[in-house]
């Protein structure tokens, strides 16, 4: 536990003082300092910050739905729908999660839409729907994708994480040598991965699996509806992890999966009602119906601020590379630009390789604003080393750290790094 190490508690003066010095933007979002431990480690105790700006309203969540009549009932339980919306019985899809799933099938024009309780639980509903027997799967997927392939024993056969569209095609053939039958495998795409953020030739990809008669599947979290529309470039089924921008303040645990065709819809949304695992709390749904129609003005505020921050980055004897598709020395800008066109807040330093990373550990621990915490997406800050697990492309030599810019004063951000490079350099 954290008692056992002083500096942990000490920590939350040493914020608390740094704080007391930033714009008020800044304090609004942090205030009041808490210690994790005091809150369990969770951000909104109540709603605190900026989370309430967009709503907090009620939630039904009730789970007995009340028919007049039993022929009423039948006939909402044939068909798994109430007369007054959401299911027959108010477990999963309730009628708040079918205004959220109406909202998001109609930004990325698709025939339907689905919600799960977390981003992670619409890929294995996606998976689970369709059970291939091997995925083709990029280099840099995002890490948890590859213990649920393992524990369902799913085949994953890795394409390089940029890859070409020749690059898959010989993966692919590869593929089919061993799985004959197109249901036995299914196309998966991240793009750009969320650690590294290679973009591969999605049109060329997309392409040769549609040749192939496969069925495609896209985790399209890093962009949301606002910087890609897989169906457009014809996807067949999206997933986004709704946890991440589109709630946008880390209180809406939630994924959603999106349909091109009737059939996947029905089998999506008939594999959440056999396994009852499209619960997902009405206050989520509630939060996340609000907080969607913000998602492209905070998107593009998390993007000006990474910017400044990559600026900053750039410029640190103790930094070698910054990954990000943004920079024109990338080797995906080209492919940047075509697809997504701006950025997220996300971004990865790579430090210098001869750096022992106890002293990149003193920059991270020395931060006060970036959070040391898992996701991204939310309000504030984060930092997190990058553990990527490859198969096929090799990272770059050098601690890598990822950040995540939040919606604080961009002037804090950067106050806050450079009294840690201070503690680094030291
Ligand atoms: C976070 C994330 C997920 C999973 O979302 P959770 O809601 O955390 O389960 C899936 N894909 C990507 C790319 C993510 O970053």
């Amino acid at each position: 536990m954290e008692d056992n190490i002083p500096e942990a508690s000490m920590k939350c003066e040493t914020r608390r003082a740094f704080l007391a010095l930033c714009s008020p933007k800044t304090r609004l979002l942090h205030d009041p300092v808490f210690n994790p431990d005091m809150v369990c480690g969770h951000p909104n105790p109540a709603g605190l910050g900026d989370a309430g700006r967009f709503s907090q309203m009620g939630s039904w969540g009730q789970s007995s739905v009340l028919f007049p009549l039993l022929e009423t009932y039948r006939t909402a339980d044939k068909c798994g729908k109430a007369p007054y919306g959401g299911a027959e019985y108010g477990i999963p899809q309730t009628p708040e999660a079918d205004a959220v799933c109406r909202k998001i099938t109609a930004l990325h024009q698709g025939y339907g839409a689905v919600i799960c309780p977390s981003g992670l639980s619409a890929i294995a509903t996606t998976l689970d729907a369709f059970s291939p027997k091997a995925v083709l799967i990029p280099d840099n997927v995002y890490g948890p994708m590859l213990r649920f392939l393992n524990r369902r024993r799913i085949k994953q056969i890795r394409y390089p994480a940029g890859a070409s569209a020749d690059e898959f095609r010989s993966v692919l053939l590869k593929a089919r040598s061993l799985y004959t039958q197109c249901a036995d495998l299914l196309v998966y795409i991240e793009a750009p991965g969320s650690g590294t953020f290679e973009i591969p030739d999605l049109d060329g990809i997309i392409a040769i699996a549609q040749n192939a008669r496969l069925r495609t599947v896209m985790d399209n979290t890093w962009a949301s509806h606002v910087r890609f529309q897989p169906l457009e470039h014809g996807i067949d089924i999206v997933v986004q992890a709704t946890t991440k921008y589109e709630g946008g303040y880390g209180d809406t645990p939630s994924g959603v999966v999106i349909a091109r065709r009737p059939q996947d819809l029905q089998s999506i949304a008939d594999e959440l009602r056999a396994t009852g695992n499209g619960a997902v709390a009405p206050t989520t749904c509630l939060r996340l119906y609000h907080r969607i129609d913000s998602t492209e003005e905070r998107l593009n505020q998390h993007a000006d601020t990474a910017q400044r921050l990559i600026g900053w980055f750039l410029k640190q004897p103790f930094v070698t590379d910054i990954l990000s598709p943004t920079l024109e020395t990338s080797p995906y800008h080209e492919r940047f630009q075509r697809y997504f066109g701006k950025a997220n807040g996300l971004f990865s330093a790579v430090f210098r390789p001869d750096l022992p990373a106890k002293r990149v550990e003193t920059f991270v621990d020395a931060l006060n604003l970036f959070w040391v915490a898992e996701s991204w997406g939310g309000h504030l800050s984060l930092v997190l080393p990058v553990h990527a697990n490859r198969e096929v492309t090799p990272l770059p030599d050098g601690y890598i750290l990822r950040f995540h810019a939040g919606l604080e004063d961009c002037q804090d951000l950067l106050r806050d790094l450079n009294q840690a490079a201070a503690c680094l350099l030291k």
